[in-house]
């Protein structure tokens, strides 16, 4: 028999959903009557804005002509779009970047788990906990983790990051020599943000401890304070030491459509085994013209369209409706005394479960007593015991009820 990678016999079950699901499961099985409501989607829920499928449907309809037909594409990613992204998510910030530095396509999964493939198989990885699981089984399926010490429900050479109330999930910085540091900021799942002078103190550390920031940005479009960053490279000196990661998935609701894009500056070096140095966006360059082939014709143009007058309105009215949501999950849990973080700038609710229950507890409790599903916080790491994560994609309607419910319980 053919010999198989044995990397992928370190990972760990995806526990986290399987058990939600088993356990919703069981519950409806037990009371058919009850009314589930799920704040535990990390999916979008409203339609796509109408500038986008009429886009999309323009395109569709190009390519039934010989004559405006296309077949393969560039592999970063059509001009049209690519020059949109630059000109609105970049240059109006005032940061400058070049259309060789863009990489389109079909998600921030597959480009925050890929990434890791062209830095080399002793790289020290750091990653936040709790921490949103692809950064990490990404690194252990390249066999880069070390063993899982389940006494302690971690990696062994993976430093990890901790994030909690105490230090208002602010990472410390690393506290031994790491080579890739993954930052997800606006946060899945906390929902907390930097502001840009806590940012710059992570370029300035990258710079100064020759590492290089992996930087996860799929919910910048979440941002409504001032003072938060909605690139990295606002910060002074991150086009040396940072990549990053965003999407049009939440965004535009485009979890289904698939669209995303990564940036990789061109200053950014690494070092070869005999010490020379090497353009990083060349080798990312090298891998996704390999092995990926190009997000769709009316994909992009459906991506293209969100840049226009009447797509930026529209996702402004999406996010809105989405951070309305969250700001009754915020203001309704407050204001029963929970300790609660997040859904300012991002649509997740992190809480603190009271009395001191743990996460599985505090989720048991809330089905059973609200039948209302939410995701254990120690399904992203142990930094998340004790905590909760609510989102706020769900209807208006049942968010408002979901608040309710939870005010009529014993907390
Ligand atoms: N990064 C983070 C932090 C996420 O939470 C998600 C999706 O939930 C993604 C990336 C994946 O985004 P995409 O849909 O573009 O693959």
């Amino acid at each position: 028999m053919t010999s198989i990678n044995s990397n992928y016999l370190n990972l760990q079950g995806s526990y986290l959903f399987s058990e939600i699901a088993k356990r919703r499961t069981k519950f409806i099985q037990d009371n058919p009557q009850a009314e589930i409501i799920s704040l535990g989607i990390g999916d979008v829920t409203r339609g796509l804005p109408d500038a986008v499928t009429k886009a999309m449907h323009a395109a569709v309809d190009e390519l039934a002509v010989p004559g405006t037909f296309r077949g393969y594409g560039p592999e970063q990613g059509y001009d049209f779009l690519v020059n949109a992204i630059i000109e609105n998510d970049y240059r109006a910030r005032g940061v400058d970047i070049q259309s060789n530095e863009v990489f389109v396509s079909d998600g921030s999964k597959c480009d925050v788990g890929n990434i890791q493939e062209i830095f080399s198989q002793d790289a020290i990885v750091a990653v936040q906990d709790p921490v949103y699981p692809v950064y990490v089984d990404t690194n252990v399926m390249a066999g880069r983790s070390g063993l899982f010490n389940s006494e302690i429900g971690r990696y062994e050479n993976i430093v990890y990051l901790d994030c909690t109330a105490e230090n208002n999930f602010k990472p410390s910085l690393p506290d031994r020599k790491v080579d890739l540091i993954y930052l997800c900021y606006p946060n899945n799942p906390t929902g907390m943000t930097l502001t840009k002078d806590e940012l710059k103190v992570w370029v300035d550390y990258a710079r100064d401890n020759n590492c290089l920031i992996l930087f996860d940005s799929a919910y910048e479009a979440f941002i409504t304070e001032e003072d938060v960053p909605h690139s990295i490279y606002e910060v002074e000196g991150a086009r040396e030491v940072a990549i990053e990661f965003r999407s049009f998935s939440k965004t535009a609701g485009f979890t289904g459509i698939r669209c995303a894009y990564t940036v990789v500056p061109r200053e950014l070096k690494g070092l070869d085994k005999d010490g020379s140095s090497v353009i990083i966006n060349d080798l990312w360059n090298r891998r996704h013209t390999t092995k990926f082939n190009g997000v769709s014709y009316v994909t992009q143009r459906g991506a293209e369209a969100i840049y226009s007058a009447e797509g930026k309105a529209q996702i402004r009215s999406l996010v809105d409706y989405y951070m309305t949501n969250a700001g009754i999950i915020r203001d309704g849990l407050r204001s029963l005394g929970l300790e609660v973080f997040g859904g300012v700038n991002a649509p997740y609710i992190w809480l603190k479960t009271p009395n001191g229950l743990d996460s599985w507890a505090f989720f048991d409790k809330l089905l059973s007593e609200a039948n209302i599903v939410g995701t254990p916080g120690v399904g992203f790491g142990r930094s998340g015991q004790g905590y909760f994560r609510l989102t706020a994609f769900g209807s208006l309607e049942n968010t408002e009820k979901a608040v309710e419910r939870i005010r009529k319980l014993s907390l």
